[in-house]
């Protein structure tokens, strides 16, 4: 007899971040600038209601959709914030973290051999979750264009085999956002062509420009675009497993059952945080993007300063310098980088092939740690130099 596991998870492979991360434990020494997750601790009123609602056995499952309160916050929070109109009753699903919005939007639309298109360098969760389906994802390079989705190349890769768009501004791992003049010209491409759109705003809170990350606001677009959303990034929540999809009902109701099966609910001490994180502490980014910005604005300057080739990010806690010029792989830079200099950055080509020639690094950690990094990694360049 031989039994064997899905082939599809097979040809799945470790992400190229933990793959790289996973060498750390030999350099206890290195200053570590990989982490994808804030440093600041869960605001602690937020932290207070979860414990609460434990010593109350507010501990049951949910409705599968998530707490209805927990639901009304979300949805009035993007009609104050955007402008998006989502019925909380019937257009919102509480998840447990983005990651399962993903699967179970992806599982609800997705049939065997339908493509997504995706600008990249992208997120690696993405591919993964899209083939697991069936799915192929089929990704629009960035990497020419100022990591911004240019609206003529993207209109190349329909075909008839094309079932979606995944968009995820701002960037896991660029840091771009999307302005709204580039939003308005993708939104014309969409228009023309029945897809359904996915973005992922997980970052939209860690946002220092424009906030129009969103395709839903298109009118035209509203009806087929599901938002992703969560309070990992924004409320430094990444282990609570809190996520949001919002979507039109018509669709809705059959992520719900997928969901429902798959997760019953989003866990229920985190959804009596995420109320208390929704209702009274939406204006803590706020104080997190300060300090952001202020390290944003430091690690930009040293790499400038050290002759590096760099695009201002606007927003997540991502730079991703250029290293094309020091002639060698991502890989191969990233690995010296950690060995040479004692600085781990992620490289490039963790975020698909388009991310080669590029090196990833997280401001997610003190000015202290930082100075550090940045002193070390001017001085491994100068060896190179
Ligand atoms: N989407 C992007 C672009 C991410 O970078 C991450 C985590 O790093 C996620 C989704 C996962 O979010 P969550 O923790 O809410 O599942």
């Amino acid at each position: 007899m031989s039994i064997s596991i899905n082939s599809r998870i097979k040809s799945i492979e470790i992400s190229g971040i933990r793959q790289f991360s996973n060498q750390l434990i030999d350099f206890p020494e290195a200053i570590n600038l990989t982490i994808g997750q804030p440093d600041f601790p869960t605001p602690e009123a937020v932290k207070l209601a979860a414990i609460e609602a434990i010593h109350n056995d507010q501990t049951s499952y949910t409705h599968n959709a998530g707490l209805l309160e927990l639901r009304a916050e979300i949805a009035s929070f993007f009609q104050d914030k955007y402008g998006l109109n989502y019925d909380h009753k019937t257009e919102v699903i509480v998840t447990n973290g983005a990651s399962e919005g993903l699967d179970s939007l992806f599982r609800t639309i997705l049939e065997e051999g339908d493509e997504v298109i995706l600008p990249a360098p992208a997120y690696p969760g993405y591919q993964p979750i899209i083939e697991l389906c069936g799915g192929k994802a089929v990704y629009l390079d960035t990497s020419d264009t100022g990591f911004q989705p240019d609206p003529q190349r993207l209109e190349g890769l329909i075909t008839e085999r094309t079932k979606a768009v995944l968009m995820n501004f701002p960037s896991n791992p660029t840091g771009i956002t999307m302005e709204s003049e580039q939003l308005e010209k993708v939104a014309a491409v969409l228009e023309k062509h029945e897809l359904f759109i996915v973005t992922d705003e997980i970052y939209s809170e860690n946002s220092y420009g424009e906030k129009h990350s969103t395709f839903a606001r298109f009118e035209s677009l509203r009806n087929r675009t599901f938002l992703v959303h969560g309070l990992s990034k924004s409320h430094s929540m990444t282990g609570w497993r809190i996520g949001f999809v919002l979507g039109p009902e018509m669709y809705m109701k059959h992520v719900l059952k997928v969901h429902q099966y798959n997760a019953i609910c989003a866990a229920v001490p985190s959804q009596f945080a995420a109320l208390e994180a929704m209702k009274n502490q939406r204006h803590v980014p706020a104080e997190m993007n300060k300090e952001y910005l202020q390290r944003r604005d430091f690690v930009y300057g040293r790499l400038t300063g050290m002759g590096i080739d760099v695009i201002l990010p606007n927003g997540a806690f991502y730079i991703f310098p250029s290293i094309e010029k020091f002639g060698m792989s991502s890989f191969e830079f990233a690995t010296r980088l950690l060995k040479e200099g004692g600085v781990a950055a992620v490289p490039g080509s963790a975020f698909t092939i388009y991310g080669e020639g590029f090196v990833r690094i997280s401001y997610a950690y003190s000015m202290a740690v930082l100075e550090e990094g940045m002193d070390r990694l001017e001085k491994f360049i100068d060896t190179l130099n």
